[in-house]
Order: structure tokens, then C-alpha cells, then sequence
């Protein structure tokens, strides 16, 4: 007789909103291709007040981990038994391990971002950083960036958004002692010309605002700068085609986003899966 085992290993993305979210068809594809069937990514609308009693359903129904996206990244943090250095730093953790009843809280968006990087050939040491934004992917990012060695980051962000960007400064300097400052983005901004490394990190470009850029001087993007964006979806991004336009050598946010995918399924299986599959479905899913 065949094994009967119908026992479900549960993980997934607790959001609100979420129905968006990409992650199953990026995860489910590679439990697959892995052969765990049992494997099941849930993609799970949790409300801000009930996040407390979602992380108690989580350890009761012995889920392996979650993934948390907005605007639980960093509420969660209260709730769990401990928190990776880099997360620390971030202050916001995207990905839950539950290491037999302890959570652990890690943040694989920088992470996911780095190795994206280094895909591309591009070591951030002593190199010169802009990121445009403050939000979670620039914190994250940036923070990354001060442990890879960047010799400095520059930070323009909107002035609406003053006390957390400078909070961020805070972490950039104090905690990482980080040659770091900060731009008020009150007009278009011109990229300075010892600038090596050029990051989006503003949802501009994101579906369905597919037509918006960020507004900086495109006329100061140097053939030689190096230029990243978040945005996934979709990849090609006007910001993208305006720096392709400059010969900057450039690459989309995809790489990032299936990095930190693949990173979740690797602390939850303990197996690693094949990007360019998890790509493809992805690519398959949006159309
Ligand atoms: P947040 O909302 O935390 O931060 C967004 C930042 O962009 C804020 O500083 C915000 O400023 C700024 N911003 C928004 N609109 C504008 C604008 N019109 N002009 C200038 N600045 C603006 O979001 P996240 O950091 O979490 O996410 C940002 C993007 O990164 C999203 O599009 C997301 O899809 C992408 N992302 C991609 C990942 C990947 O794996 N590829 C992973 C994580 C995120 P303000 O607060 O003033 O609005």
C-alpha cells in the first residue's frame, strides 16, 4: 500500500490588503518543482487588530512560518521570540520561522535585494548610494547597503514623510556609523555626479500606475551609474527605460522579489528552489 499521509505543511502572507500579493504562484510553483506536495501557501487578510490572534492561529495550526507585508511588518515584531540582527535594524521583519513553537522574525527583502545585486556583478562596498524613499524597501535596502560596506547613502525622500526618513537617518548613523544624509524631495532632483548606485525605492511604476516615474533629472543619469528598481510588476518600468535610454546598465525589482522568495523557502524546507521557474510563473500569472 502507498504512504497515506495527508498532512498539510502551512506557510503563507499575512496582509491587509493582500489579494494582490503574488507570493502563492511564485512559492506553490517551486513546492513542485521541489515535490512538496503538501506544501500549501495560504494568502491570508488579516486586519491590523486581529494580527495578535493570527500569530496564535499560526502556532496552533503548527504552521512552519508566514511571510507579513503591509501593514503588519512592523507590528508583528511584538509577537515574536526573537529577530535576526539585520531585521533588528531594520525594524520590520517580513518572514516568520517557526522553529519547533519560536518565532523567529527575519527580513529577506534586503537581503533578496543584495543577492540581486550580486547577480548583476554589482559589489556595493565603497560605493556611493542614492535610494529614492524611505519606506520599508529603502530601509531595508539601505541598511543591507551600510553592512555591505557602502562608503555612503544618500536618502531623498518626500517631506511629507520627514519622521521616517529621519528615523531612518537615525539607524544609518548612529547604529551603523554610516556616512548617511538625508534630501528633502520638494522638486526634481538631480543625481550627483559621484553617485554610483541609483535605487527606486518608491512604488512609482507599480500597478496600475504603470506610467508614473519618480521625478528626478533623467539628464543625470551617467552611462557609468548603476540602476535598480522595486518595482516587479510590471518589470520594465518608465524609470527603467529612461536610465536604458542613458546606457545605464540596469535591472527590475523581479530580481529581487524571486531572490526573497526563494530565500523564505530555503529557512522554511530547507531546500532551495529554482528562480527561474519561480520567475516564469510569476511572469505567466500577470500576463
Ligand atoms: P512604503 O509605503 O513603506 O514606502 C514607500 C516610499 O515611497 C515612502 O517613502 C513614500 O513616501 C515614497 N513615495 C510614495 N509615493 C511617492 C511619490 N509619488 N513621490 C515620491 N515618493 C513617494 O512602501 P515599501 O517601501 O514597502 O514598498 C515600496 C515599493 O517597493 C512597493 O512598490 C513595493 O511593491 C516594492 N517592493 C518590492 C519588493 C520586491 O521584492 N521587488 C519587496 C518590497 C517592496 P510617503 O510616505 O510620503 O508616501
Amino acid at each position: 500500500m502507498k504512504e497515506q499521509n495527508y498532512l498539510d505543511s502551512l506557510v503563507g502572507v499575512f496582509g491587509h490588503p493582500v489579494s494582490e500579493n503574488p507570493g502563492v504562484i511564485i512559492q506553490e510553483a517551486a513546492f513542485k518543482d521541489l515535490g512538496l506536495n503538501l506544501w500549501r501557501f495560504l494568502t491570508i487578510d488579516v486586519t491590523p487588530g486581529d494580527l495578535g490572534d493570527a500569530i496564535k492561529g499560526l502556532k496552533a495550526f503548527n504552521m512552519k512560518g508566514i511571510n507579513c507585508t503591509i501593514p503588519h511588518k512592523i507590528e508583528v515584531m511584538k509577537y515574536l521570540d526573537d529577530v535576526a540582527e539585520s531585521a533588528k535594524h531594520i525594524g520590520a521583519v517580513n518572514t516568520i520561522v517557526n522553529e519547533g513553537g519560536r518565532l523567529v522574525g527575519h527580513n529577506t527583502d534586503g537581503q533578496g535585494f543584495m543577492i540581486a545585486l550580486e547577480e548583476a556583478g554589482v559589489n556595493p562596498n565603497n560605493k556611493n548610494i542614492v535610494i529614492l524613499g524611505a519606506g520599508g524597501a529603502a530601509r531595508a535596502i539601505s541598511v543591507e547597503m551600510s553592512l555591505a560596506g557602502a562608503s555612503k547613502i544618500t536618502i531623498v525622500n518626500r517631506l511629507e514623510d520627514r519622521p521616517f526618513g529621519d528615523s531612518l537617518m537615525s539607524v544609518l548613523k548612529n547604529d551603523l556609523k554610516m556616512d548617511a544624509d538625508y534630501v528633502d524631495w520638494t522638486e526634481t532632483y538631480d543625481v550627483p555626479e559621484d553617485a554610483d548606485i541609483l535605487v527606486n525605492a518608491t512604488p512609482l511604476g507599480l500597478y496600475p500606475n504603470i506610467h508614473e516615474k519618480p521625478n528626478i533629472n533623467y539628464d543625470t543619469l551617467r552611462r557609468d551609474l548603476y540602476v535598480q528598481d522595486v518595482i516587479p510588476n510590471p518589470a520594465y518600468t518608465p524609470f527603467l527605460a529612461e536610465a536604458e535610454a542613458r546606457g545605464c546598465a540596469w535591472q527590475s525589482g523581479m530580481g529581487m522579489l524571486v531572490n526573497q522568495a526563494a530565500l523564505n523557502i530555503e529557512m522554511w524546507t530547507g531546500l532551495t528552489p529554482d528562480k527561474s521557474l519561480m520567475i516564469k510563473a510569476f511572469e505567466d500569472a500577470v500576463g
